[in-house]
């Protein structure tokens, strides 16, 4: 298959689907209306809060639940018909439902041998593909020990590897790093990334963490309600957010009324209150004078002295050490409060105090229009 047909091939296809458990009329609705693509090859991230409907996607790939209307495609082939075993998709859940009584190696070659696909496979070549697995997520040295003898994240590297030995097409992770502790998950993140880029699996990960999200994917979908927000590279989701959902949900940010001054072909310029003037790409729907609410990052902001050229009048209310980063809180004129975020650099950040007055310099290209 040449990269660009790779490429090019959708994986999943997710077509009006439509989930409501229980009774049709009167059960929870889970999604309300999906329509997804999820390409060969990716790393596809689902990432909503609680409740909106991320799991119940991921089963109904799974074959674990049926969806209520719509279809889901596996490689162009709807597999409606399929039981779990016979879809060429396995899943890595958070708790990783290791046999207790049976080595790592044995919980892998059990694990083979009740797959179709490893039913294929020799006593030789189940041992081989162990090991090959136990190599690729790191634990040949673990391979005779029981999984209470390992740590978590060794536990969730086995459930890993287990997951990958029949050699699915479509991995599915339902929020596998949430029991690990900070610093672990943050290794785990870098190790799932480069072993699906090795493997060159679909990897589908549920999550509600922002920033696994944003750190792993080739592409998001926000979820919110049981319906799709937005799908995007994480730059275009944090960048551009399509709306007040998406831009809250992903990192922090500030939300500005403005109006359009000028629409050009791809850009509109937009006066705020406080009267600087922001340039932001177009959207459909626009039209001059209209007020619309603006996203700007806190990073995108800086705090200068009052009499600055070209700022918005301010005063400090609190500043929060964070680190990396020192935040400060703002309030305009209006009484509106704004966040700005400043990197942590050696004799390169001023000391506010609160009740300070001071200016406040926007990056003219840094803001997104909202659609609500
Ligand atoms: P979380 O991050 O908390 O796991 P989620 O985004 O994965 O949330 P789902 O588990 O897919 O959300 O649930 C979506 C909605 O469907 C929720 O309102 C939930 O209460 C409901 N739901 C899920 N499973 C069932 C079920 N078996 N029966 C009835 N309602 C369900």
């Amino acid at each position: 298959m040449s990269a660009l047909h790779s490429l090019q091939t959708a994986a999943v296809s997710i077509r009006s689907v439509r989930k409501v458990y229980g009774d049709p009329q009167t059960g929870p609705v889970a999604l309300k209306h999906v329509d997804l693509d999820i390409r060969d090859n990716e790393f596809f991230t689902l990432l909503g809060p609680s409740g909106c409907g991320k799991t119940t996607l991921l089963r109904m790939i799974a074959g674990f639940e049926f969806p209520s209307a719509g279809e889901i495609l596996l490689y162009g082939e709807n597999i409606a018909d399929r039981p779990p075993y016979e879809r060429p998709v396995n899943t890595v859940f958070q708790h990783y439902a290791l046999f207790p009584h049976m080595s790592i190696a044995e919980n892998l070659a059990f694990g083979l041998e009740s797959h179709p696909m490893g039913k294929r496979l020799g006593k030789t070549a189940i041992t081989q593909r162990v090991s090959e697995m136990l190599a690729l997520v790191q634990m040949e040295r673990f391979a005779d020990r029981r999984p209470s003898q390992l740590s978590g994240g060794q536990q969730q590297r086995v459930a890993l590897a287990r997951a990958l030995a029949p050699h699915p097409k479509v991995l599915l992770l339902d929020e596998p790093l949430s029991a690990l502790d900070l610093k672990l998950r943050q290794a785990m993140r870098e190790e799932l990334k480069s072993i699906q880029a090795k493997t060159g699996i679909t990897f589908i990960f549920v999550t509600h963490d922002q920033e696994e999200a944003l750190t792993m994917s080739d592409r998001i979908a926000v979820l919110a309600e049981g319906q799709v927000q937005q799908v995007g590279r994480p730059s275009d989701i944090y960048e551009q957010p399509n709306n007040r959902f998406v831009a809250d949900f992903i990192g922090e940010t500030n939300f500005l009324p403005a109006q359009v001054e000028t629409l050009a072909d791809d850009h509109a310029l937009l006066r705020i209150t406080g009267g600087q003037l922001m340039r932001a790409a177009g959207r459909e729907g626009l039209h001059q004078g209209a007020q619309v609410t603006l996203s700007i990052r806190p990073e995108r902001l800086q705090l200068v002295a009052p009499d600055s050229p070209e700022t918005t009048p301010c005063t400090l209310v609190e500043q929060i050490y964070l680190g990396t980063d020192l935040q400060y809180q703002v309030s305009l004129a209006d009484g509106s409060h704004l966040r700005v975020r400043t990197p942590n650099r050696a004799g390169q950040n001023q000391s506010f105090v609160p009740g300070q007055r001071l200016g406040l310099q926007f990056d003219r290209e840094s803001a997104s229009v909202l659609l609500d």
